[in-house]
């Protein structure tokens, strides 16, 4: 118990200390109200969700909504998911910490940096340059050390570095690229969404030997997967 001091009248007067900074105490529940409440329970998932400063990969014109539930614009038309969609995605992929993960889309670089606390490795493909550097400098001064990047088309994977124990697409598909497939490992998974240029279904692939699994799990609005194997 603490004891009661001469000064212990002014408490009331004196404001209290700040423990936490506000971004962290947003972070809380966002993880709280828009991804443990709809149902994602994975413990690794929802710590990396609380822990990784999210407001550092929004433009500063939109920092008052850097924990909406929502996507939000980036640089060059593209977007940073909706929180729950990272964290949806990411739990499907049932990260352990042995395994090597690829992302295609870094953008921003906030779901790579997630999954780079879950993953022993996580190499991820950019079709922008200048995205590419700049999610490259930001993850940098978050002292991640464990991400490979590469800019270019990633709808056929990258074979120097497979296989993969997970695949994470994060743009929108019109069709499931084989090479994507080709390069998992047995038991590996892949998400993405697929569908239109405007709405897509998000599909977990699953390889078991050379068995095949598709399952749909939900809508999804995703900016569009450019490439050779995705939108021309
Ligand atoms: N995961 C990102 C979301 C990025 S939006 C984040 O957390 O911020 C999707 C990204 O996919 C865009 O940056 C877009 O340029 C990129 N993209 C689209 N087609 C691609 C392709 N074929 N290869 C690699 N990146 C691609």
């Amino acid at each position: 118990m603490v004891g009661i001091g001469p000064h212990d009248g002014d408490r009331t007067l004196t404001p209290k200390r700040q423990t936490t900074d506000p971004n962290q105490t947003a972070r809380l529940e966002m993880v709280r109200y828009q991804i443990a409440a709809r149902g994602i329970q994975d413990k690794r998932v929802l710590d990396a969700m609380a822990k990784v400063p999210r407001e550092r990969f929004i433009p500063e014109r939109f920092q008052e909504q850097a924990f909406a539930d929502r996507a939000l614009p980036i640089a060059e038309g593209q977007t940073i998911s909706q929180p729950f969609m990272v964290a949806s995605m990411t739990a499907q992929l049932q990260i352990q910490p042995h395994h090597r993960i690829l992302e295609i889309g870094t953008g921003s670089g906030y779901q790579t940096t997630i999954l780079s606390r879950l993953a022993r490795e996580v190499v991820t493909i950019e079709r922008i340059g200048s995205l590419q550097k700049k999610a490259r400098e930001m993850l940098a001064t978050l002292n991640v050390s464990n991400v490979t990047f590469q800019v270019g088309d990633g709808t056929a994977g990258w074979v120097e570095h497979a296989p993969y124990d997970g695949i994470i697409v994060t743009a929108g598909a019109p069709t499931i690229p084989d090479p994507l497939v080709e390069q998992l490992t047995d038991g590996g998974v892949l998400v993405l969404p697929v569908g239109g240029e405007k709405e897509q279904v998000l599909i977990l692939v699953t390889r078991k030997r050379n068995k095949i699994v598709r399952k749909k799990l939900f809508p999804c609005r995703f900016v569009k997967l450019i490439g050779q194997h995705g939108w021309q």
